[in-house]
């Protein structure tokens, strides 16, 4: 039989305690008794945009993971991913811009950057090799923890898509586009991780995965078969399966069932939404349709595009045209520190309830010297970003973060309301 769960969450408190509760109520005999058993947790790093934007995965969602994990005595903890091709080939770091190599240090755990992995060989279509991170091939237990996005070229992303960041270096990326959904397919059937953990408490719809809109879901689920819970998300945002580009070669292939497809239609999901689906412009939706894609994918390959893609031009050329999603700016954000405005401070609470280190909001942050802050803040900006009043003051240079202010800034503080 499946396992599936569905919680609903909003704030970090809640979201510690629901998913202890969870794991401890139905998937702790899934854990390895060993203590130093290797665990892997496999988050959606695909972009410098943090959570909030819909595009991450939460850091409130792995802290609580982390949490759970150290509460068991789990002494061998890893939080590995291959973050974006394009971030990774400009020598940005997404996992320290989204603060993850601070979370990592905070709770005395490894972050690795897959990109940089020693590799394992995998098979895949059409008599392809191509290099996943030793760490997935070599990991007692993986703990996948994707976000919900609908996706302009895979239709949706969650479990199943998540694991392309296994994959070592844009290289070993670029051998499995060939035949994309069903190599997405044989990776999940290589690595199997043992749960699945979804971030749904933002999610991202519309043209993801960088340039939709954010959509505060409010859930959390958990399964044991990542075609079982993508099949759900889909449900869970109104998307049609069949266009899931791994779930329809799945179906294809006898993987998926009318036991899969029977289960995720009884099941009692907390809410339905309907996401806006991921329209591209004109000129990506053309390239991008099923009977052109292949030519694309060929242009792709030439050390021409290659070239022309690693110039600021280009880059800024291939955005504008839809054709790239992302802007790789190279501006790193620089912390001075947080202040508090208590004119405009109404003490909602709000920004307490997005702290992934439970921080005492907003107080600690007006505390004088700031010594509050200073052992538990992994300067996330979650804080700064949610605040309907604008009351806490940021002091540095945001560098790449001020764009990502611009294009959402507004948008999480109404959303987060
Ligand atoms: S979110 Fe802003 S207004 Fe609300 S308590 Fe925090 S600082 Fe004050
Ligand atoms: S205080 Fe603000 S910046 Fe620091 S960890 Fe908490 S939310 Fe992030």
């Amino acid at each position: 039989m499946f396992r599936f769960d569905a919680i609903t969450v909003d704030s970090v408190s809640e979201i510690k305690s629901g998913i202890k509760r969870l794991l401890d109520d139905r998937y702790a005999d899934l854990f390895p008794s060993d203590k130093k058993s290797r665990i892997v947790i496999k988050p959606n790093l695909n972009s410098n945009m943090n959570a909030l934007t819909g595009n991450t995965t939460d850091l409130r969602v792995v802290a609580a993971v982390i949490d759970y994990l150290k509460g068991r005595g789990c002494t061998d903890i890893t939080i590995g991913e291959g973050t974006n091709s394009g971030y990774y080939r400009s020598g940005i770091s997404v996992i320290e811009r989204l603060r993850y190599d601070e979370l990592g240090r905070y709770y005395g755990v490894a972050v690795k950057d897959f990109n940089y992995s020693d590799t394992a060989g995998v098979s895949f279509e059409r008599g392809v090799k191509a290099g996943v991170a030793r760490e997935c091939v070599e990991a007692d237990f993986i703990i996948n923890m994707p976000k919900i996005k609908t996706h302009f070229e895979a239709g949706m992303t969650v479990c199943l898509k998540n694991l392309i960041g296994c994959l070592v270096g844009q290289e070993n990326k670029k051998k499995v586009h060939g035949a994309l959904s069903d190599n997405i397919v044989n990776l999940n059937l290589a690595i199997k991780p043992a749960l699945h953990i979804v971030d749904g408490v933002i999610s991202m719809e519309g043209l993801g995965p960088t340039r939709g809109t954010p959509l505060k879901t409010g859930v959390i689920f958990a399964g044991d078969d990542p075609f079982i819970v993508d099949l759900m998300c889909a449900r869970f945002a109104s998307f049609p399966y069949q266009k899931v580009g791994p779930l329809a070669a799945a179906i294809k292939r006898g993987i998926v069932t009318e036991r899969h497809l029977d289960f995720v239609k009884d099941f009692p999901l907390p809410h339905i939404f309907r996401f806006k689906p991921p329209e591209a412009g004109p000129l990506a939706s053309f390239i991008h349709s099923p009977k052109r894609q292949k030519y694309f994918l060929a242009v792709r390959r030439t050390p021409f595009f290659n070239y022309l893609c690693s110039t600021e031009l280009g880059g800024k050329l291939l955005y504008l045209t839809g054709l790239r999603q992302d802007v790789f700016i190279k501006d790193e954000m620089r912390w001075e520190g947080l202040s508090l405005n208590k004119e405009k401070c109404t003490n909602c609470g709000i920004c307490a309830r997005y702290c992934p280190s439970e921080i005492d909001l907003p107080q600690a942050i007006d505390n004088a010297d700031g010594s509050q802050l200073q052992d538990k803040c992994i300067h996330c900006l979650y804080c700064f970003s949610v605040c309907p009043q604008t009351a806490i003051d940021f002091h540095g240079e945001m560098g790449f973060m001020e764009e990502q202010q611009r294009q959402y800034g507004q948008i999480i503080k109404k959303m987060v309301i």
